[in-house]
């Protein structure tokens, strides 16, 4: 039996007509089944600007924004030959009417903005179906397919849940033609319709956790995320210019590099590959012959440490009250709060009368969650620092792992330590300032280089 294979091709991938034919080309060599693709490079970022002008200033210069959208798919729509223009132009009447109406009224709803957004994924999926036709050259017939009709997700605007039941039933039901290899589809990620039927948005970078879903709902066997990458490095090459590329690397070591800062995925992208045991493959479109990093269940080598991560911008919350002192029930109330806020707590440590905590993300920290918060106890705030993982295996078991960390990170001052939670993750809070000297001493010491 041939493999069903979702691959998804992220914005820099879809910048202009030549990465879309590249891409193209690399969906056939790869013959995929169904290709999720996210917006034109800068053309969300651009949506959001239009939405933001759009509420607050005036309409002549929203229509800077927009002649600028306009212009980005007229010219990749002229260089991809694409004759047709009536749905491409029916899209961006879309993008002129809803800032028309954000301007007018002033408002724009969380229901409007993810409207709004939207257009950059189905702008994109039109003229990478064209780009799609031209390289497949008749292979297989191309058709573009409206995300909307499986991806059913709840009602939270912005930060849509997907309603896994359904989108399998919905995929078993739409989704057919490209299991069985009939037709290969096209289609948006970042996007999904709630019951109502109104268009909902997976949050930013969205669009790996899109295709995934699909892959889930397909029953694929390996889902392929295209980017500007050859794959996964060890750390951030900025940081340490001599980081290696990763052949291979597990689900759960991913996941927590992803959740602990990596760029290179979204972190809930691998929960449906996870869950199916889809094997995710990712590679550059640019360089679609280099080596990427497949993630699996199982890999063939299980290093200590194999990998490190920074997430920036991470404040410190220290909550204390002797009122702790033998009493129960006290982490319950505090995290009720952050359960009341949607606030996703990164990691804690705690004592006999205090609590340490990082959230996801400083812009969450507002006035009304701290003064809840001092309602319980006093509230410490420090702000600026960074939260360095080490990824890898056996962490919490390996004896003397802890020495050789603080070792290498010489008179880099340790702020709060989380270990022993996680076989794979050991994780640092440091100031900004020396965040990335701690990185590269790490990198140094368990990778090399
Ligand atoms: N276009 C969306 C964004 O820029 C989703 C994605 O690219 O994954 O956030
Ligand atoms: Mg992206």
């Amino acid at each position: 039996m041939t493999k069903i294979i979702v691959s998804k091709f992220g914005g820099s991938s879809m910048a202009d007509a030549v990465a879309m034919k590249r891409s193209a080309g690399v969906a056939l060599e790869h013959s995929a089944n169904l290709v999720t693709v996210s917006a034109t490079y800068g053309t969300t970022n651009n949506l959001i600007k239009l939405s933001e002008l759009a509420l607050n200033s005036t309409w002549e210069e929203c229509e800077v924004v927009i002649n600028e959208i306009v212009e980005k798919h007229h010219s990749i729509a002229r260089d991809l030959e694409l004759v047709d223009l009536t749905e491409l132009e029916s899209l961006l009447s879309e993008v002129r009417t809803i800032s028309k109406g954000i301007n007018l009224l002033r408002d724009c709803s969380a229901k409007a903005f993810d409207a709004i957004q939207s257009l950059g994924e189905r702008m994109s999926s039109l003229l990478f179906t064209r780009a799609m036709e031209i390289v497949w050259n008749g292979k297989k017939p191309v058709e573009n397919f409206d995300v909307r009709r499986v991806l059913r997700t709840d009602d939270q605007f912005g930060k849509a849940q997907p309603l896994i039941g359904e989108i399998r039933l919905l995929c078993d039901e739409h989704l057919a033609k490209c299991k069985t290899g009939e037709v290969v589809y096209v289609t948006q990620g970042f996007i999904g319709q709630n019951e109502e039927g109104h268009t909902t948005t997976l949050g930013r970078g969205g669009s790996d956790y899109s295709a995934a879903l699909l892959a889930e709902g397909l029953g694929a066997d390996i889902l392929q995320i295209w980017t500007d990458v050859a794959g996964i490095a060890t750390t951030d090459p900025r940081i340490v210019p001599s980081a290696k590329l990763m052949s291979e690397i597990t689900f759960s070591e991913a996941a927590e590099l992803a959740t602990f800062g990596a760029k290179i995925l979204h972190p809930t992208t691998l929960t449906p590959a996870l869950r199916e045991g889809i094997s995710v493959y990712v590679g550059s479109s640019y360089e679609p012959l280099a080596k990427g990093t497949w993630i699996r269940r199982e890999c063939s080598e299980a290093p200590l440490i194999r990998a490190m991560a920074l997430k920036k911008d991470q404040s410190l919350l220290t909550l204390s009250t002797p009122k702790m002192l033998h009493s129960h029930g006290f982490l319950y109330e505090i995290f009720k709060i952050f359960n009341q806020h949607k606030i996703s707590v990164d990691s804690i440590t705690t004592s006999e009368i205090s609590v340490s905590l990082t959230i996801e993300d400083s812009t969450l920290l507002n006035k009304k969650l701290i003064t809840e918060l001092e309602t319980l106890a006093t509230v410490n705030i420090e702000e600026n620092l960074c939260l360095v993982s080490l990824i890898g295996n056996n962490i919490n078991h390996t004896a003397g792992l802890a020495g050789q960390i603080f070792n290498a990170l010489g008179d880099i001052n340790v702020r709060m330590i989380c270990l022993g939670a996680s076989k794979h993750n050991f994780c640092f809070l440091v100031d900004e300032a020396r965040a990335n000297d701690a990185v590269k001493e790490l990198h140094h010491h368990f990778i090399g280089a």
